[in-house]
């Protein structure tokens, strides 16, 4: 669809409530025609940073532009902003046509045009054949994408969802997770998603930008932010499970019978970086594990052992009371019993300081 593609800059933004601060002092550029994903905890400040965007909330201090262009004060209908909420925002008792034509009628376009959009939007999401239906009739999967249509018809600049698959049913939500993922490659305009699930924001996004505590801690693609945590609570967010932390206390015992202590330290080893280590991050399949003894490799005892996603394996390994997270395929998963031995790539592994910043 075209539309003026714009980014949103948002300059020294901050949002207090009384004395709580929400969203604080933001500063932070929506690239253009790209799908920003705000993921974050519950009471982060993603829906609050979004309203501002939005124009529903005003900011206590700092300000917002679209381009060039200041919309600080500008009204949310002069903004040219589609929005999609949590529940659809539908007319009930009308046909999904109908639903899709009345933000159009109200815009005062011609007939011809209504219906050429009308059509293109049915398209975009897979709809087409439901046109003539009740909204009644649908499930509500179904719902939220006649209402992601009502928000895109009129061509917006700007496109903002607010988890929009958060209260869908479970039968509805790849669905409508997979109809978003293709809408987002068809469409061009600059589209803001808020989330809490950290899958969501992987499938969805071409950009992450975590938020804590009403900042933005890192933006990044979703394999960068994954694979490089700027810091360890990006690391703990992001994945499932979430990194393991390997405090530095484990890295200076000396226990010659287990295998933690030596298993991380040639790690710190590499280079000056080393002196600030206070933490390591290392993901769950970036130990590899096998169940023969193999030379050099660190023996651990295996906790617990249960199916995880995709048919892979997750074990609890004990390093005399370390325990880490290790992921393995489905085959060797099936050959594991109660012992393995394990190595890890140095390059797999995080260094964070002592406030959990990457170093
Ligand atoms: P959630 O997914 O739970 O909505 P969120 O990251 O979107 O989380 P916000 O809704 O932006 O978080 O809320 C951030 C913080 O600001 C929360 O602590 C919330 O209680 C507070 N807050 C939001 N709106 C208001 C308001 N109108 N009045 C007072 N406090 C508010």
């Amino acid at each position: 669809m075209e539309s003026p593609l714009f980014d949103i800059k948002l300059n020294n933004l901050t949002k207090k409530f009384d004395s709580f601060t929400a969203v604080n002092n933001i500063n932070f550029t929506i690239p253009k025609s790209s799908v920003t994903v705000l993921l974050g905890p519950s009471g982060c400040g993603k829906t609050t940073l979004m309203r501002m965007i939005a124009g529903l909330e005003k900011p206590t201090s700092g300000s917002i532009f679209f381009e060039e262009h200041e919309v600080t004060r500008v009204s949310t209908r002069r903004r040219n902003l589609g929005m999609v909420f949590q529940y659809p925002v539908i007319y009930r008792g009308t046909s999904v046509k109908r639903n899709l034509e009345l933000p159009l009628l109200s815009e005062g376009l011609e007939k011809q045009v209504i219906n050429d959009r009308v059509h293109k939007v049915a398209e975009l999401l897979g709809i087409s054949d439901s046109l003539n239906k009740l909204v009644e009739e649908l499930d509500n999967g179904t719902r939220q994408k006649i209402a992601v249509g009502r928000a895109i018809a009129r061509e917006p600049n700007i496109i903002l969802f607010d988890e929009p698959i958060t209260n869908i049913d479970i039968n509805s939500k790849l669905e409508l997770k997979r109809s978003l993922k293709e809408l987002f490659g068809r469409l061009s305009q600059t589209i803001v998603y808020v989330t809490h699930d950290q899958t969501e924001a992987m499938t969805l996004a071409d950009q992450i930008a975590l938020m804590q505590d009403g900042v933005i801690t890192q933006c990044a693609p979703p394999s960068e932010i994954y694979s490089k945590p700027g810091n360890q609570f990006a690391g703990w967010f992001l994945g499932n499970p979430g990194m393991n932390f390997i405090d530095k206390k484990h890295l200076t015992k000396t226990d010659s019978t287990v295998g933690a202590p030596t298993l991380f330290s040639q790690t710190l080893r590499v280079g000056a970086r080393a002196r600030d280590v206070a933490v390591l991050g290392i993901r769950a399949e970036s130990v590899s594990v096998s169940t023969k003894e193999v030379s050099g490799a660190k023996p651990a005892r295996v906790l617990r052992k249960s199916l995880g996603i995709g048919g892979q394996y997750l074990l609890d390994l004990d390093y005399a009371g370390l325990v880490i997270k290790v992921r393995v395929s489905h085959a060797m998963g099936r050959e594991v019993s109660d012992k393995v031995w394990t190595t890890v790539d140095s390059d797999n592994i995080s260094l964070f300081d002592e406030n959990g910043v990457v170093v």
